[in-house]
């Protein structure tokens, strides 16, 4: 840290994304990635037309890509705004609604929120799950506070339903409820047909898991046309080109090929729910995961033991050094064939005990 650096930032502990090893072939189940590559017409609308016009700036509002999401959400284009990952569109609530102010969200539950909290100078509540690592909406009724709930909730992957949620949003009408829907595709719920009726809601949406675009850098959020107004007033003084040419003719070219993206969530739906059986058979303690990856843990070991056994082996998993879920490792749910050489690896783990 340089002397220069802001008092307000010097105790600011940044977010820390899970690893990228480029030294050698993991099997990679460490951040929710999708195990399956985008649609071949979406690489080649990277390349081709504007989106190869590299030497001119993108489209600063993403027009084209915004009207194919407001036919598919049944939303107007005025509803939606797009980011830069749906960590930026996170950014900009938390810099629109929450700087100074305060703002609930659960205590496990996606890590850059409390980094964004601590960015913003928002007075954060963190809410205990329940013993059961569950969200209980009671604890978010009539609080009069912002709140952010990530739905299915990370990295438990289990999920409040629609109409739980909206008590919540129901309950809280002068505050901004941000409803995290990164991996609502895989079996959660959306809140997205709540937007029409209430005006405090903004779901977050995101290209990077069930539209295997991570790479690209792909957000959104739907809201009533007011916040999105308010988001887009953060956006424009902050990087109006947040979505570069390649990245918006590559979501473009996804929200073509529904087909296919629906087909791989089923896949990767039935591998989870296979995985979740075989693990429990194994002696886990596996929470009912509506995501793309699998919360567990083996009663009697050390979650950190058991992730460096499986890194040893070559497979890299989630493993976050935290009260309450210390013996938890998150795994995404790759391929079968991931998966089952998993499965093998575990086995052979608890037979040498480690
Ligand atoms: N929300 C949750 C709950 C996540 O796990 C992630 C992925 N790390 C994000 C948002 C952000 O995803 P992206 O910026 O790739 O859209």
């Amino acid at each position: 840290m340089s002397k220069y650096l802001s008092p307000r930032l010097q105790s600011l502990a940044s977010y820390v994304p899970g690893e990228q090893p480029q030294d050698m072939q993991y099997i990679k189940l460490n951040t929710n990635e999708s195990p399956y590559p985008p649609a071949p017409s979406v690489i080649r609308a990277m390349t081709e037309g504007r989106a190869s016009r590299l030497e001119l700036y993108p489209e600063p509002d993403g027009s084209r890509l915004i009207r194919l999401l407001a036919d598919h959400y049944g939303a107007g284009t005025d509803n939606i705004i797009l980011g830069n990952g749906s960590d930026e569109i996170l950014n900009f609530c938390f810099a629109a609604y929450f700087a100074g102010a305060p703002v609930l969200f659960p205590d496990i539950t996606y890590g850059f929120y409390e980094v964004f909290a601590k960015l913003y100078g928002a007075q954060q509540t963190s809410v205990p799950l329940t013993e059961d690592l569950r969200v209980d909406e009671n604890d978010y009724i009539g609080k009069h506070q912002h709140i952010v709930i990530a739905n299915p909730n990370a990295p438990t992957g289990l999920a409040l339903t629609r109409a739980q949620i909206e008590r919540i949003v129901a309950s809280n009408p002068d505050h901004i409820v941000v409803i995290d829907e990164a991996y609502v595709d895989f079996g959660a719920q959306s809140c997205v047909p709540l937007v029409k009726q209430y005006k405090n809601l903004i779901v977050t949406m995101t290209f990077s898991k069930s539209r295997s675009l991570a790479g690209a850098r792909v957000g959104f959020a739907v809201a009533d046309a007011e916040l999105i107004a308010d988001l887009n007033r953060i956006k424009y003084s902050t990087n109006p080109y947040n979505l570069s040419s390649p990245d918006q003719a590559a979501a473009c070219a996804v929200m073509e090929e529904s087909a296919y993206y629906a087909k791989n969530c089923q896949t990767i739906i039935q591998t989870r729910n296979g995985f979740c059986q075989r693990l429990r058979a194994l002696g886990f303690v596996c929470a009912d995961s509506f995501a793309n990856f699998v919360f567990a843990k083996l009663p009697g070991t050390e979650g950190k033991q058991l992730y460096l056994s499986l890194k040893e082996r070559g497979i890299l998993v989630r493993h976050f050094d935290k009260d309450r879920i210390r013996d938890y490792l998150r795994i995404t749910v790759g391929t079968p064939q991931q998966m089952n050489t998993l499965l093998s690896v575990l086995e052979q783990l608890k037979e040498e005990q480690l």
